[in-house]
């Protein structure tokens, strides 16, 4: 009897080995998919950004750049959707400025060789290499107006006005990006995707035309500081208008893309608007202007070549990134209403 015991102990074993595989699979399933649909409310910003930089670039810009609007729209969330499939883009999109101490800022060297040098490769990717990325992007984009290569201008236009974008998040700068630390989860897609989506209406983001960047690392690290400085207040107004409103009224819950989600509700997020004083619209017409600046000052490093003729790009995803679904599934950082 006993062996016929202990084979039937196997196969129960390996049932159940494969009912947990299943299991497994079915969960990473679940959770693709509630990523991906939750990736798509946050989306609004990214392309109305993009779309609002290319007004504000000159007529020799603009004849390659306006019939091309639709794409540098539709495609400025490309870097959001590889995200968990590219191997290094996870990284691209955040800074973790507190983990470097209160002296981040002056520690961190501007340009990446050095911080490599400095910090390390791996610790530096670990927490984020948006203001250097920013830099090796529009290095490309510059080379590809070197070459008039229509296809890679799109492409690369569309992903820098994103990292940019990016970089103009206060909760892009932090550790404690979701509020995780702070009890405050859920103020990473409160502040970027719901409050615009709410009142970005009212915003008035025209910033003139495009302006000469002298010196890109400096510009973005400047945004990056002022993005960081902002903190302060995206966490603490939310903390002392939380003391004002019951949980059931600080809450409301909303069938989006067919999940029932937890937001914040709009009586909260017009108080915590009013108490940040036009931040996210500062933040946003900032964004703007700093898309339309370095798409320019890239074309005018590369000898202002004239994009007349460039007017019909073919296919812009040609050349992009492919992905590397098994190395990259779930190392990268989930920021959930991105
Ligand atoms: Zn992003």
């Amino acid at each position: 009897m006993a062996p016929i015991c202990a084979s039937g102990r196997k196969k129960r074993e390996k049932c159940l080995y494969f009912f947990r595989l299943c299991l497994n699979f079915s969960l990473v399933v679940t959770f693709l998919i509630f990523s991906s649909s939750q990736h798509q409310w946050g989306f609004w910003a990214h392309k109305r950004i993009n779309r609002l930089a290319v007004f504000r670039l000159p007529p020799e810009m603009l004849v390659f750049y306006k019939p091309n609007i639709d794409y540098l729209t539709e495609n400025a969330v490309n870097p959001d959707k590889r995200r968990y499939s590219v191997v290094g883009e996870a990284e691209r999109h955040f800074i973790d400025l507190d983990v470097y101490g209160d002296g981040a800022l002056i520690l961190l060297p501007k340009y990446w060789r050095e911080a490599v040098g400095k910090i390390g490769e791996d610790s530096l990717r670990k927490h984020g290499i948006a203001p250097w990325h920013i830099q090796l992007a529009s290095y490309q984009l510059t080379e590809a107006f070197k070459a008039k290569d229509a296809q890679r201008i799109l492409r690369i236009s569309a992903d820098l006005g994103h990292y940019i974008a990016d970089a103009h998040v206060p909760l892009h700068t932090t550790r404690n990006y979701n509020g995780q630390f702070s009890n405050q989860d859920g103020i990473h897609g409160f502040w970027e995707s719901r409050l615009p989506e709410l009142f970005a209406g009212d915003y008035d983001v025209w910033n003139g035309s495009a302006e000469y960047q002298e010196n890109i690392a400096n510009a973005i690290w400047n945004v990056v500081r002022e993005s960081h400085a902002c903190l302060d207040s995206v966490f603490l107004f939310e903390k002392e208008l939380s003391k004002n409103f019951k949980q059931d009224k600080k809450y409301s819950y909303e069938l989006r893309n067919n999940v029932l989600t937890r937001s914040y509700s709009h009586d909260f997020a017009e108080k915590y608007h009013q108490m940040l004083d036009r931040q996210v619209e500062r933040r946003m017409r900032a964004a703007i202007k700093m898309v339309g600046d370095m798409w320019y000052t890239c074309w005018v490093n590369a000898g202002q070549p004239d994009l007349s003729d460039l007017k019909n790009a073919l296919d812009p995803t040609q050349g992009e990134e492919s992905p590397n679904w098994l190395k990259r599934l779930f190392p990268a950082r989930p920021e959930p209403e991105d």
